[in-house]
């Protein structure tokens, strides 16, 4: 027993993770309650009980991406198996670039917490949470990120997630999450077909460097005159929650703008944002 409990320190949770597994799949063999169940208070629901066999697993729809603001992948790992935590992730990503998963695809992770996307508020039951090992103030390693693409791309092909649905946590939950931090390469994620990222020649217009006459003009292409552009509404297009309009600014610039992070909008955030939230409508 002390042998095979020194060769797989996980045993022993990965029987608890088993067993809470069979308890998850009660809930898929019970049979919903007929009429006379439930003392005749739903009149809509039959007598009789009628199956359908025409039905399958529901499956994740959005990727979330975190940093763990840990120092270690064994220390996520320690924090991930305690049950006083309550808290998970389906996979955890190493500096190295090795790949933890730590539950199936389809069962509900606890890494999203109170936030709201869109109208999605319940972002654990639609999601897959991905840890970067980080401690919250430094860059991620080539290796983590080579990792990260090419698990983002097995779950984009299996779930059919679509583009706009890989995001990060802060994004979900302006102010209350600040993961992953600013140093996260957002830019090259999408450009891989994970996320959005605006369009860089329209934000930033090209002046030739012998024409020095030409001023730099602050609009874009957009034809829409500026009073007609609301930032808040744009915001709320993206998917920000936008009931504290302050906060959505922080977290849209923590993943677009990343240098600065105030809760005011210049105007290279207003151009960004203009570029930006056509590619959410
Ligand atoms: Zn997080």
């Amino acid at each position: 027993m002390v042998v095979s409990c020194a060769s797989n320190p996980y045993k022993k949770i990965n029987k608890e993770y088993r067993k809470n597994v069979k308890e998850v799949a009660k809930a898929y063999l019970e049979i919903p309650q007929t009429k006379e169940e439930l003392n005749y208070d739903t009149l809509s629901i039959t007598d009789e009980w009628v199956g359908t066999t025409n039905f399958s697993i529901r499956r994740p729809n959005f990727v979330i991406i975190h940093h763990t603001a840990q120092d270690s992948l064994g220390q996520t790992i320690s924090t991930f198996t305690k049950t006083s935590t309550q808290v998970s992730s389906h996979y955890v990503i190493g500096r190295d670039g090795t790949i933890v998963q730590m539950l199936n695809d389809y069962l509900r992770s606890w890494h999203a917490g109170r936030g709201k996307w869109g109208n999605v508020t319940d972002l654990n039951s639609v999601s897959i949470g991905i840890e970067l090992d980080n401690n919250g103030f430094e860059p991620f390693s080539e290796e983590q990120i080579a990792s990260l693409l090419i698990l983002c791309k097995r779950l984009k092909w299996k779930y059919g997630i679509p583009t706009a649905n890989f995001i990060g946590h802060s994004d979900i939950a302006p102010s209350r999450k600040v993961d992953p931090n600013k140093y996260f390469p957002w830019k090259k994620l999408a450009e891989e077909g994970y996320g959005f990222w605006y369009d860089e020649e329209v934000v930033y217009p090209q002046i030739n460097p012998l024409d020095t006459n030409t001023s730099i003009p602050l609009q874009s292409s957009d034809s829409l005159p500026l009073d007609a552009f609301d930032p808040v509404i744009a915001l709320r297009i993206i998917g920000y929650d936008v009931s504290n309009p302050a906060l959505a600014i922080q977290s849209f610039k923590l993943h677009f703008v990343q240098q600065e992070v105030s809760s005011e909008l210049t105007d290279l955030d207003i151009r960004i944002l203009k570029n930006l939230y056509k590619k959410y409508l």
